[in-house]
């Protein structure tokens, strides 16, 4: 069997998957919290290979799979850098490789969504794409005939400090104005808070949302629309046939959805003369990284 394992900056998720093509699903998940992001790299690859064990549950592994929430080098060896995550310049395949004992592959968690989405989601049958990923920060990935783009780095879609807003808000990276201070999780709080004179965390501000409230509305429809200004800029860069959002803050639908899909179409030229790409959310939704990463597993690359 192989199991994929997404290494996020809150928890270890691994997954079995069940079925092939459009019909795979997860069969079975285990879940440790991320020992966090002071924590020494040991701990963190113990808490994979915890998740690992868990979902084996003692039956013989072939080998894992692991999407990880940073830059990881174009060989897929190392994790260069990790925001929420301890790992610098950490040669993380081959170090899980030898604590777990079976072949281990790595890619960033963005890509792996995005493998997901192609082999089984809402990307099959789709050769120009983009998969934008709506959490904490931004993630992003780049589908061109078929194949996600690795980059010359392999840091290919990180969208997240693309500069949006020149001397814009400040951001955690050293910059000013990126996009994922105007279209986050953070984002949405932010905007709440300036509404209401209190703090809401991000599923708060969405059971508000959901039950009608006006104000939690306006602050999806305003991140929404900061959603579809920054993919018009990636849009007309790459045109892309459908753009596909995933992450936690996604998880409203079309409350966020329909603000950026306005501000997109009015964001992009000549469209009455072009076909808009379709802005849809994923299929395997927080569970996307560990799928495609288990699906990268199983085929050996
Ligand atoms: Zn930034």
């Amino acid at each position: 069997m192989h199991v994929g394992v997404d290494v996020g900056g809150t928890k270890v998720l691994a997954v079995e998957l069940t079925g092939a093509g459009a019909d795979v699903a997860v069969a079975r998940s285990a879940q440790v919290p991320m020992p966090g992001r002071t924590a020494a790299d040991a701990e963190v690859e113990a808490a994979v290979a915890r998740a690992v064990a868990d979902v084996a549950d003692g039956r013989p592994l072939a080998g894992v799979g692991v999407s990880a929430a940073g830059l990881v080098d174009r060989e897929g060896r190392r994790v260069r850098f990790a925001a929420h995550l301890p790992w610098r310049d950490a040669p993380v395949r081959d170090r899980l490789a030898e604590r777990i004992g079976v072949p281990v592959v790595l890619d960033n968690d963005a890509n792996c969504a995005a493998r997901a989405e192609l082999d089984a989601g809402a990307l099959r049958g789709v050769d120009f794409a983009l998969l934008i990923t709506v959490g904490t920060g931004i993630g992003g990935a780049v589908v061109v005939d078929g194949h996600v783009v690795r980059g010359a780095n392999g840091m290919a879609g990180e969208f997240g400090h693309v500069q949006v807003v020149p001397d814009g808000l400040p951001c955690e990276c050293g910059l000013r104005g990126c996009w994922e201070q105007y279209c986050s999780g953070r984002a949405l709080e932010r905007v709440t808070r300036v509404a209401l004179g209190s703090h809401l965390d991000g599923p708060e501000v969405a059971a508000l949302a959901r039950a009608g409230d006006p104000v939690a509305l306006e602050a999806f429809a305003t991140v929404g629309t900061w959603l579809g200004v920054g993919a018009a800029g990636l849009v007309s860069a790459l045109d892309p046939e459908r753009v596909v959002i995933g992450g936690g803050v996604s998880a409203v639908g079309d409350l966020l959805l329909e603000p950026a899909r306005r501000a997109l179409g009015g964001a992009l030229q000549g469209t009455s003369h072009r076909d808009l790409p379709t802005l849809v959310p994923t299929r395997f939704g927080p569970e996307a990284g560990a799928v495609g990463a288990a699906l990268l597993a199983a085929a050996g690359d």
